[in-house]
């Protein structure tokens, strides 16, 4: 076999791998015309190579990021440097249909694209390549691990009654105000409350009333806050909310509000009528604390007091 013949058999043996490949190859030049365009692109484009030849690409696909990938490209032609684009920048470059049946769930084809800086035999660069890489498979493995993950944390930080935070988790939102306070000074005020006499509600109508009326007085509670309010469920009939940039005062206007709700909107389940009152303490932060547990202390002993004095109340905590 002379020289030229095994040349031309490499040449054909490339030309048949570009067109076969499981990988997107498209050449451009200087002018984004279109110069190579293999069976990867036709296939999951429908445009054949014979019909974009010498085509410019941003106008055959117009949903394509021009102004941003023109000025991509423009940089490897400049810099004469591979530029990456990973799917969890953009999605997707080029809008083509996901056939593959493993993955269902996507609509369209996840892509990693490398821009390649392409020499001509006097070292200069006159074309690009983009080579276009379907990562849907990964993609989707990793949103879907990404949405299990985040469905976990809220789960963790999430009480499954009432959908208020759990306990440790709204001791953490607890601790984060009392150290943004030590640093800014904010005014921040503690709101805890318990439901009273609330061992007669499971008495008389039974545990399953006595938990719709935690889920009830939930509600009323979520109704009251503010988009910076952070509210738990501390224990089985006990509440407690965390008021940024709230003085005591005006966190006794919140409870006050939310007390007259509680004692006026009665549960009805079924054929019963259920009314609850709460009794309610607060505490803002004041300079003698010194750590967030102090605080909880006196929020929880202006709590008892508004217990010992009659219930159905709110109580701002005074230091002895
Ligand atoms: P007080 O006015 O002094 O608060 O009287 P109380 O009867 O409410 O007394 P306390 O707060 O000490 O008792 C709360 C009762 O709530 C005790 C417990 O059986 C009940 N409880 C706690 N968690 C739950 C829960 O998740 N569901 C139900 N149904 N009951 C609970
Ligand atoms: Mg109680
Ligand atoms: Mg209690």
């Amino acid at each position: 076999m002379s020289h030229d013949q095994s040349a031309m058999n490499e040449l054909h043996w490339l030309i048949d791998m570009v067109q076969t490949i499981e990988v997107g190859l498209v050449v451009l030049d200087k002018n984004f015309n279109i110069q190579l365009w293999n069976g990867f692109m036709e296939n999951h484009s429908g445009v054949s190579p014979n019909s974009i030849k010498d085509k410019n690409l941003f106008e055959q696909f117009d949903d394509l990021p021009s102004t941003w990938l023109k000025q991509k490209m423009e940089s490897v032609f400049l810099l004469k440097n591979r530029a990456f684009i990973s799917w969890e920048q953009r999605p997707y470059i080029f809008k083509f249909k996901n056939y593959r049946p493993i993955t269902g769930r996507a609509d369209f084809m996840y892509q990693n694209v490398t821009l390649l800086p392409l020499s001509s035999l006097t070292g200069q660069i006159t074309h690009i390549s983009m080579i276009v890489y379907d990562v849907t498979d990964v993609a989707i493995n990793r949103l879907q691990l990404k949405g299990a993950n985040e469905r976990l944390e809220y789960l963790s930080q999430t009480d499954g009654l009432t959908q208020l935070h759990n306990r440790r988790h709204w001791q953490q939102c607890m601790q984060r105000e009392f150290d943004r306070h030590a640093r800014y000074g904010d005014e921040t005020s503690l709101v805890m409350f318990d439901i009273d006499d609330f061992k007669k509600v499971n008495d008389n109508y039974g545990h399953t009333i006595g938990d719709k009326v935690i889920q009830h007085i939930s509600h009323l509670l979520k109704q009251s806050l503010r988009e910076t309010d952070c509210a738990g469920r501390y224990g089985g009939e006990e509440f407690s909310v965390v008021l940024a940039k709230t003085s005591a005062t005006d966190a006794l206007q919140f409870a006050e509000r939310l007390r007259k709700k509680i004692e006026e909107t009665a549960l009805v389940y079924e054929d019963q009528t259920i009314n609850v009152t709460v009794s309610i303490g607060i505490c803002d932060i004041q300079d003698e604390l010194e750590n967030s547990g102090q605080w909880l202390n006196c929020a929880d002993e202006a709590l008892y007091t508004a217990k010992d004095t009659g219930r159905n109340k709110c109580v701002i905590y005074k230091q002895k």
